[in-house]
């Protein structure tokens, strides 16, 4: 089987197994999977795992993917969770074609195993409770103490593991345990827990179970069941490792048995991760729910007007390594930036308006400026933008009087009002407190196009709205959610939701826009020019257009900080 092209290219350490397994070890084919849990939304840390498994998939031959929704605790799973899952998935541009799976498509057959094992003598039925069994596990240090029920003969350890799947008995009253070794000097290998009783109703599987079996059992028999060859999971679970291959070896279905390997998760200045703590901040109306723009669920990055490349391209910058590190949010919007400014269509928004008033364009006369929608890209073509005698500019464009670097508006100055004409300020109105309600401009109209006239030159560029042909829209602005970079160091003796910014989000509604917008789609990114990335939120209607502030043009965060 032959590698790809990007030999150049420094390899993970992930993608060095993988080669050194193909060109060493006779793998003929690579099988990853992303193994969610449907109780919750999927966040940014899960992409890098989606990239990282499913990417392999796309780079060796015959490689696979699959999506197996990880089951197995129903009282937290829903089948929104898996919509939502498979949706993000795709979205981030991801695909399992036929291969979606859950671990409770293997309920049947992991009982099976279990029986085997029984009957092998590797697995008995204890009737310690969880209190007792947590009593009698030892420490570190000290040696754990054998079960009672550690001898208990095979065929009643198979008969009482029937009648605990048929719901004989209640919740707590006894297990299913591998037959270790409670000296291990792995915890996790003394006598762990393979099915606990649970008289709860499945999402797929209904009352059908009253067992279901525990993480380290179901995820590894999974992986071999389905064939994976390399089993990619975060660095918290190394110490379960010799857990998952006792498991494999002991059933044994397989010749390749699928390899556990461990890398880093993300960590993201400030957000939470946790999907405990997501679900607390959607379920106590911390947030607008799972697609709150500020949210670090995929769901909300992409109602923020983050784009699917951006998100993938930062999860190839930050890489895949063994260390555990926080990645700052500069790094994010970095990525983010870069795709924005290669996709999004450009329009000019007034934030802030302040009228101005061409004194010497004809009262109702109306031009329409051909202008291109992205030059970055000619095949996005061009749009008409109304030029007419009453327009808004941003207020922070003019300065009645002026410092001289001052490039912009002021009285007596000259400026280019973009693709239109070089406009010069004469005088302004004023209210009875002082307060400029409009501003008095003369245009050049020779200067046509925004070109000069004469090879007279302007320092500055200004975007401007017609008055009359302009929308109202309000603008959601973002800022981060916790007001730390990592809400979830609770050494401080501070829960993360005393760290939630107060100001995270600001809106305003005094924004015009140039009318093309009254078409813009949701899923499409829009540069407004010289304020920053917008995106159409799906709270709008056609009454009313609402757009997120993605990102700034510039990374104005880290400017702030210093
Ligand atoms: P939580 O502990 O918050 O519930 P989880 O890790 O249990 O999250 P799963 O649904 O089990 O969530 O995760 C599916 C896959 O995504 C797992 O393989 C997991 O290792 C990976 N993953 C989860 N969080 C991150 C992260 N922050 N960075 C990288 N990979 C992650
Ligand atoms: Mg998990």
């Amino acid at each position: 089987m032959s590698t790809d092209n990007k030999t150049e290219e420094s390899l993970n350490f992930v993608r060095q197994i993988i080669e050194d397994d193909i060109n060493n070890n006779g793998y003929t084919a690579i099988k990853t999977r992303f193994p969610p849990e449907p109780n919750g939304y999927l966040h940014i840390g899960h992409a890098k795992s989606i990239c990282l498994n499913f990417g392999i998939s796309q780079l060796y031959k015959g490689a696979t993917c699959n999506l197996r929704f990880d089951d197995t605790n129903p009282e937290k799973e829903d089948v929104e969770f898996e919509n939502s899952i498979q949706a993000d998935v795709k979205w981030l541009g991801f695909d399992w074609q036929d291969r979606l799976y859950h671990s409770s498509d293997y309920f049947e057959t992991l009982y099976g195993f279990a029986q085997k094992l029984i009957r092998e003598g590797k697995a008995y039925v204890c009737s310690l409770n969880l209190e007792e069994i947590r009593a009698t596990r030892g420490t570190v240090k000290e040696a754990g103490k054998n079960s009672p029920d550690r001898e208990r003969p095979f065929e009643e350890s198979l008969s009482l593991l029937e009648d605990m799947k048929n719901g004989k008995f209640e919740d707590g009253t006894y297990t299913l345990r591998a037959k270790i070794d409670m000296a291990h000097p792995n915890m996790k290998m003394r006598d762990p827990l393979m099915y606990r009783i649970r008289k709860i109703a499945h999402h797929r599987t209904g009352n059908k179970w009253s067992i279901y079996p525990m993480y380290d059992w179901a995820h590894g028999l999974s992986d071999a069941i389905e064939g994976i060859t390399h089993s990619i999971c975060t660095l918290e679970f190394e110490v379960n490792r010799p857990l998952y291959d006792w498991f494999v070896n002991a059933v044994d279905i397989q010749k390749q048995k699928p390899k556990q390997i461990e890398f880093a998760r993300l960590n993201l200045e400030y957000t939470v991760m946790s999907k405990r703590k997501l679900l607390q901040l959607v379920q106590e109306n911390h947030v607008n729910g799972w697609d709150d723009p500020r949210m670090p669920t995929i769901a909300g990055m992409r109602r923020r007007g983050y784009t699917p490349k951006g998100i993938r391209n930062f999860c190839d910058m930050i890489g895949v390594s063994k260390v555990d590190s926080m990645i700052t949010y500069d790094q994010f919007t970095y990525s983010v930036r870069e795709d924005l400014n290669k996709v999004a269509q450009r329009v000019m928004a007034v934030l802030n308006p302040i009228k101005v008033i061409i004194d010497n364009y004809p009262d109702n006369q109306v031009e329409e400026f051909e202008t291109e929608n992205n030059p970055e890209n000619d095949a996005d073509g061009t749009r008409l933008v109304p030029f007419a005698k009453e327009l808004y500019i941003e207020k922070n464009d003019f300065m009645e009087e002026p410092p001289k670097k001052f490039f912009r508006l002021g009285i007596g100055r000259e400026v280019r009002f973009k693709g239109a004409y070089f406009i010069t300020c004469q005088s302004v109105d004023k209210d009875e407190d002082g307060n400029i309600t409009a501003i008095h401009c003369t245009y050049d109209p020779q200067s046509k196009g925004g070109n000069s006239p004469d090879g007279r030159k302007v320092k500055g560029t200004i975007h401007w709205v017609s008055a009359k042909h302009a929308i109202n829209a309000e603008i959601r602005n973002y800022d981060h959610l916790f007001s730390t970079p990592n809400p979830s160091d609770e050494s401080d003796g501070k829960n993360f939701l005393e760290k939630i910014n107060k100001n995270s989000l600001q809106i305003s509604s005094i924004a015009k826009l140039e009318p093309s917008l009254k078409d813009a789609k949701i899923g499409c990114n829009y540069q407004f020019m010289r304020n920053g990335y917008y995106c159409l939120d799906k709270d709008s209607s056609n009454e009313k257009l609402i757009f997120n502030s993605t990102i700034g043009l510039r990374d104005s965060w880290g400017k702030k900080k210093s």
